[in-house]
């Protein structure tokens, strides 16, 4: 094997626009291949949208993601911080789903997920509506709870939907404390905002103990005071993070199933991300990127983006864990 098999094909030697279209532009590897022992983060496509309530479409996420990842290119110029020379980074494919049927759906991610988690890879995956990252907690929280930064205009923790179905994209972190995969405790929900059926709907995770910033308190306290909050909030235990790109303003990112006005700008979550460096991160997401509705491929690129930021926060992560010093500029 060559020794920069990992490293995302450069546009100088085969242009962004060519080839086939991997996250990233890094290789592709399924679990039997020879390489993928030497995997430390996955990047994983989960093409479902069958916990969406509204308008659907995010099956369609991943291969467009794909698509518009091929901008990406290695460094991150704010952070100094290029994630394909702290660890190896690959493309393991698109989960397999059933797109009629919820709960086999669920089983079947589960089932792929175990195989990375149980390898001791770090999954960074793409939806897929939100509710494809309950079967992500279930393969990742195994030996215990994690803490999570989550992005969104939602708080995606109602009970269930049309007389107690249990399973949807509003319901997968109250599943998730529920099921033990989640400490509510270590949970900050940021940039949530938008009209609820009655003033009592929305209290469950406060309850819990969840830290809920909504996008009004974002704007008061500005986004040092933010993240300062919510790396309080996680301390230094194991934390996900997921990003919903409907915690972006609809002008960003319109191609989602759930959007909602007054949300946060690209250059705020961006800088919200970065912040998150230096917290003990086990893996990530970004959800909800939905083609139909903005067939531009904008949303896919902002999407893109993001999870190149995660990526790098959790690269850094990673790596600090295997014991190496940081590669990263002072
Ligand atoms: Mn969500
Ligand atoms: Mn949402």
């Amino acid at each position: 094997m060559k020794p920069n098999f990992f490293a995302p094909i450069t546009g100088s030697v085969m242009p962004r626009f060519a080839g086939l279209a991997t996250l990233m532009r890094l290789p592709y590897l399924d679990f039997d291949h020879e390489a993928f022992p030497l995997v430390d983060i996955g990047l994983v496509g989960i093409p479902w949208d069958g916990g969406t309530t509204n308008r659907a479409g995010a099956r369609h996420g991943p291969r467009q993601v794909r698509d518009l990842s091929t901008m990406i290119r290695n460094v991150n110029r704010a952070s100094g911080i290029n994630p394909f020379s702290l660890c190896n980074c690959a493309d393991l494919g698109d989960t397999p789903v059933n797109p009629v049927d919820v709960m086999d759906s669920m089983a079947r991610i589960k089932t792929f997920f175990d195989r990375v988690c149980d390898a001791g890879v770090a999954p960074l995956s793409v939806g897929g509506d939100h509710l494809s990252t309950l079967p992500v907690m279930r393969a990742l929280a195994k030996n215990g709870p994690v803490g999570m930064v989550h992005f969104d205009a939602h708080t995606d923790t109602w009970d269930g939907y049309f007389g107690g179905f249990k399973y949807t994209h509003g319901t997968p972190f109250r599943r998730a404390v529920e099921e033990g995969l989640l400490d509510p405790k270590r949970t900050v929900q940021i940039g949530i905002r938008g009209a609820l059926y009655n003033d009592a709907e929305d209290t469950w995770g406060q309850q819990q103990g969840i830290r809920v910033i909504d996008i009004d308190e974002f704007h008061a306290m500005g986004i040092e005071a933010v993240m300062q909050e919510a790396r309080r909030v996680v301390g230094d235990g194991p934390t996900y993070v997921s990003f919903d790109v409907d915690a972006l303003d609809p002008v960003y990112a319109p191609g989602t199933g759930t959007p909602e006005i007054g949300g946060m700008t690209t250059l705020e979550a961006q800088w919200a991300v970065r912040a998150l460096r230096g917290l003990n991160l086990v893996g990530g997401d970004v959800v909800e990127v939905s083609p139909p509705f903005d067939t531009s491929g904008n949303t896919a690129m902002v999407g893109a983006t993001m999870l190149f930021e995660i990526l790098c926060v959790l690269a850094d992560s990673v790596n600090s864990r295997k014991g190496n010093k940081p590669s990263v500029k002072a």
